[in-house]
């Protein structure tokens, strides 16, 4: 599979009247044609801020890109002035959102918002964009297309909502779809039917989807490769099937216990203890160091650095580093 968009190095830092925060420290994945690549980890891990600094999306919030390069089809999408990186939004890349309320123009019909990126990317004209935002109704699954066309955001339910974005995002034929815990805010039938047909477009179409959860029954049914962040940084990495059968980061191994099993009762659910670090006070070291059960001295002095395991897998962990430390 070739690559479609390669991350190096990237960081994106807020600033905030407490001091500066680093969300996404140097990290460097990459997502190729037709690959679905799932980011997971707890909020607040940097997940969310890595998908908006790929849409050029930080500077509002406060945020600022302070390095590294987001390679995407041969051009760094950092590199790229407003116009042309508008010009790529929404038409070779789009993104979804969980709160589709949020996205959507609540006193504009449903049709005239999915005909608007028709109408600006494509080139189309209003008539055949009307006709082309029906077909894509009927696409995610939704019936009554003209009637639905012709309602408001407000008028239609939260799973009718999201399938009304996946419409706008797929429009285009992008090349990636990047979407941000698009199923959280719903129960799990409707959960279950927005990946099935998520899955059944990047199949037809073989887009390359960037999905982001802290879901891993979402990571299980969807992901080809994934990347766990936690503080701001990748701690492991790897091909799903390896990644589930042999997690090797102890937050990894946190996280799989604490994916619900079929039957089990919510108060016998594993959590891992203690929180996310706040990341104004954060020092060289491991970040997971409070929370790990085989922390070790090196552990609060020195940060691991990510890297490739025999298994192909990549992590980040004193525990896999060579043997002169583990003093
Ligand atoms: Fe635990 Fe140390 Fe590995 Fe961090 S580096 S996850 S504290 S063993
Ligand atoms: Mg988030």
């Amino acid at each position: 599979m070739k690559d479609l968009m390669t991350i190096d190095g990237l960081s994106t830092k807020f600033f905030t009247e407490e001091g500066n925060v680093t969300a996404v420290d140097d990290v460097s994945f990459q997502v190729r044609e037709g690959e679905t690549v799932c980011i997971v980890g707890e909020s607040g891990c940097g997940k969310s801020v890595t998908a908006m600094s790929i849409m050029g999306l930080v500077e509002k919030p406060g945020g600022r890109v302070a390095g590294g390069s987001i390679d995407f089809q041969g051009e760094d999408l950092l590199q790229l002035d407003q116009n042309t990186l508008r010009a790529i939004r929404g038409n070779e890349i789009a993104m979804i959102f969980q709160e589709p309320m949020s996205s959507l123009n609540p006193v504009m019909k449903i049709g005239e918002q999915i005909m608007e990126p028709l109408i600006v990317h494509l080139k189309m004209k209003k008539k055949e964009a009307r006709l082309r935002a029906i077909e894509l109704i009927q696409q995610v699954g939704i019936s009554r297309p003209e009637q639905i066309a012709d309602s408001y955001p407000h008028e239609l339910s939260g799973g009718m909502l999201q399938r009304i974005m996946i419409a706008i995002a797929i429009s285009c034929n992008p090349k990636l779809l990047i979407a941000d815990e698009p199923t959280t805010a719903l129960d799990v039938t409707i959960q279950a039917q927005i990946l099935d047909m998520l899955r059944g477009f990047k199949e037809s179409s073989k887009m390359s989807i960037l999905l982001i959860t802290h879901d891993l029954g979402v990571v299980a049914e969807m992901a080809d490769y994934v990347i766990v962040m936690y503080s701001g940084k990748i701690v492991e990495e790897g091909e799903v099937v390896e990644l589930f059968k042999n997690p090797k980061h102890p937050y990894t191994r946190g996280l799989l216990k604490s994916k619900p099993v079929m039957g089990q009762r919510q108060e016998e659910l594993y959590s891992i203890p203690g929180q996310v670090p706040n990341p104004l006070t954060l020092t060289p070291s491991c970040y997971f160091h409070d929370r790990c059960e085989h922390c070790m001295p090196v552990c609060r002095s020195r940060q691991p650095q990510l890297q490739e395991t025999g298994s192909g897998q990549k992590v980040s962990c004193w525990l896999y580093e060579e043997a002169e430390v583990h003093v």
